[in-house]
């Protein structure tokens, strides 16, 4: 996400501070030293510190969890509605993705009753709550109070908070994963409109969550439509048959020459037996020709390969898990049988809405 800057890492997980978050804790910085002076900003400041630790733990909770299942995280960036965990990907089954939603509200309620614990069940009045600023309360009664904020305020059911991710899970458990989307999208845009109601009468933080809850819907509600346009398509009817490929220890001249002849993006690399076993693209070749000898070795990186019995779908998957233009289809014994560029899913899904059926023609068998 771009207007963040990275602050640390844990767990090989970036942490990243958006610039929205940090003037929402000037603000309150300031608000505590215009009404009581320089100690209570002081303490505010601290307080905060240790709310933003607790927003960490939260998605660690989630990244955590989602690891379980084989799914890794590159970077948490803290909002002011808490943060964001960029998974690669949402697990497939609702039960997972349950798991993977719950975990991070979870930590702060558990983080709540740890503080309620060491406060003393007794004394801990969540009457409290309503004024979190009220210097009559000690620091950790008002912490235990801002995790149980932080895990309410998180299960409004509206993407992409944790709470739309619970909805729909549980929609998805009855109705099939892209109709749940579109319901939960829904719904969490009449949230939306509600949160941006209240902001209306008060609080105006509210009105930037609205508009950033209502934005996140219509994308998840826009990639399930996606998904449902590849529904059952397979990567051999897509795939592009005609690509070339360079022999796996080609020189960067020999590259080039190859490269003049197609207008290609991505190349795989191929071994004797026609094995894709590295890539490399057009703009890699040509920035390596600046700095290099053309008797040179290609720039590579592993190829990423997918079969051509897959679907579409776990295609489109693959294509975001490995951030590459294009994969390379192989057929069962690892030989490279076409290339799969991001053009040629969009390229599908067009087809289908001009001709809903369509009989793409199977390439592999
Ligand atoms: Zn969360």
């Amino acid at each position: 996400m771009s207007w963040s800057l990275t602050i640390g890492r844990l767990f090989g997980v970036a942490i990243r501070v958006h610039i929205t978050f940090v003037m929402f804790l000037v603000w309150i910085g300031l608000a505590a030293f215009h009404s009581r002076g320089a100690e209570a900003a002081l303490e505010s400041v601290v307080y905060i510190v240790l709310i933003f630790v607790c927003v960490i733990m939260h998605e660690f909770g989630h990244i955590l969890v989602a690891r379980r299942y084989g799914i890794e995280t590159d970077e948490v960036t803290l909002l002011p509605i808490g943060g964001v965990a960029s998974l690669h990907r949402m697990p497939d089954t609702p039960s997972r993705e349950l798991a993977v939603a719950i975990a991070g509200p979870l930590v702060n309620l558990v983080i709540a009753a740890a503080l309620v614990v060491a406060i003393g069940v007794s004394t801990f009045s969540p009457a409290g709550m309503e004024d979190l600023a009220n210097p009559g309360l000690s620091m950790l009664e008002r912490l235990a109070a801002a995790n149980l904020i932080l895990a309410l305020f998180n299960l409004i059911p509206a993407f992409p908070m944790d709470g739309g991710r619970v909805l729909h899970a549980l929609i998805s458990l009855r109705t099939g994963d892209a109709r749940a989307t579109d319901i939960a999208a829904t719904i969490g845009q009449a949230c939306a409109f509600g949160l941006g109601l209240i902001g209306l009468f008060g609080y105006p933080i509210l009105l930037f969550v609205a508009i950033f809850v209502y934005v996140a819907a219509a994308e998840e509600a826009k990639l399930s439509h996606v998904r449902q346009a590849l529904a059952g398509l397979m990567v051999g009817e897509v795939m592009e048959t005609e690509a070339m490929t360079i022999p796996l220890h080609a020189t960067l001249k020999e590259a080039v020459d190859l490269l003049l002849a197609t207008p290609q993006d991505d190349f795989p690399l191929v071994d004797a037996f026609g094995k894709p076993v590295a890539a490399t693209t057009r703009s890699e070749i040509i920035a390596a020709l600046r700095s290099q000898d053309p008797q040179a070795p290609l720039p590579s990186r592993p190829a990423a390969t997918i079969r051509a019995v897959e679907t579409a779908d776990k295609a489109l998957q693959a294509l975001s898990d490995a951030r590459v233009g294009a994969l390379c289809v192989i057929d069962a014994e690892g030989v490279f049988v076409g290339l799969l560029p991001r053009q040629a899913l969009a390229e599908a899904m067009m087809i289908r809405a001009a001709q809903p059926s369509w009989r793409f023609r199977r390439k592999v068998t």
